[in-house]
C-alpha cells in the first residue's frame, strides 16, 4: 500500500510540476490553444493496453496530436448493424466512430505488439475470465493457426494474425468505409517489435508484414535490424 501511495503522489507530482507548466505555457504550450479552438487530431491509434508500448509514449506525441483507444490486444471486431439498433457497441467501435465521422482522423494505425500477454494468455488457456471473453473474438482467427509451432514462434504469428483480422475488421465500418472511398482516410495496421525496437506494417499486397525504417519507407529485403538469433525462437 505505501509503494502505491507512492506511484500516486509521484503521477500527481508530475502534472502539476512538469505537465502543467509546459502544455500551459503561455508563449509555447498546447492546451489554451486547444482549449479555446478545440481539438483537431488528425490520427487514431488503436492499441494494445500493454505499459511498453502506448502509443502516444512511444511516438512522442503531444496534447491535441492523437486519439488513442487501447484495450487488450487493440483487437477490432468486426462492425455489426445492430450497434445501431440498440445493441451495445464495443467502446473501440465508438472510439472509430467518434474519430471519423466526428473528428474526420485523416489516419487510422491500428498498432499489435510483440510478447502480448493477452494474447499469449488466451492461446495458453491462462487468460482471466474477462480477457478470456474479449479474445474470443479472435478464436476463429487463432484456431487456424498451427498449433504444432514452437511456442514462440506460435504467439508471433498469433499476434499478426489478430492485428491482420482488425485491419479486416476496421474496414468494414461504414463511416470508415466512406472516408476511405473519399481518398481522405488512410489506415495501416503496425506491430510494435518490443524485442528488437523496430516497426512492423502490414502490407495487404503481401498479406505479410515488413519492416519499416525511420523515414517511414520499407527496409530493403536484403537488410533487416532484427538480429538472427532473435528470428529463430
Ligand atoms: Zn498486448
Amino acid at each position: 500500500m505505501p509503494e502505491r501511495k507512492k506511484l500516486r503522489d509521484r503521477i500527481i507530482a508530475r502534472y502539476y510540476k512538469l505537465f502543467i507548466p509546459k502544455a500551459y505555457d503561455e508563449e509555447k504550450g498546447e492546451m489554451p490553444d486547444l482549449v479555446a479552438n478545440d481539438q483537431h487530431p488528425e490520427i487514431l491509434f488503436v492499441s494494445c493496453i500493454d505499459s511498453r508500448t502506448a502509443p502516444n509514449v512511444i511516438f512522442k506525441m503531444n496534447p491535441g496530436e492523437a486519439l488513442s483507444h487501447r484495450h487488450v490486444a487493440g483487437l477490432i471486431p468486426p462492425y455489426n448493424p445492430d450497434w445501431e439498433n440498440g445493441a451495445n457497441p464495443p467502446a473501440v467501435a465508438a472510439a472509430i466512430d467518434f474519430a471519423v465521422s466526428d473528428k474526420k482522423v485523416s489516419n487510422i494505425i491500428i498498432m499489435g505488439h510483440t510478447l502480448c500477454g493477452g494474447i499469449k494468455a488466451y492461446i495458453e488457456g491462462s487468460a482471466s475470465p474477462l480477457v478470456k471473453a474479449w479474445m474470443e473474438n479472435v478464436s476463429p482467427i487463432l484456431d487456424k493457426i498451427d498449433s504444432s509451432l514452437p511456442r514462440e514462434e506460435l504467439l508471433r504469428q498469433a499476434e499478426k494474425e489478430c492485428i491482420k483480422y482488425s485491419f479486416h475488421n476496421l474496414m468494414t465500418y461504414p463511416a470508415v468505409r466512406k472516408a476511405m472511398t473519399n481518398g481522405t482516410l488512410n489506415i495501416e495496421a503496425w506491430i510494435d517489435d518490443i524485442e528488437n525496437g523496430v516497426l512492423l506494417r502490414f502490407d495487404p499486397k503481401l498479406d505479410d508484414f515488413v519492416e519499416m525504417q525511420a523515414d517511414g519507407t520499407d527496409v530493403p529485403e536484403h537488410i533487416t535490424n532484427v538480429p538472427e538469433h532473435k528470428c529463430s525462437h
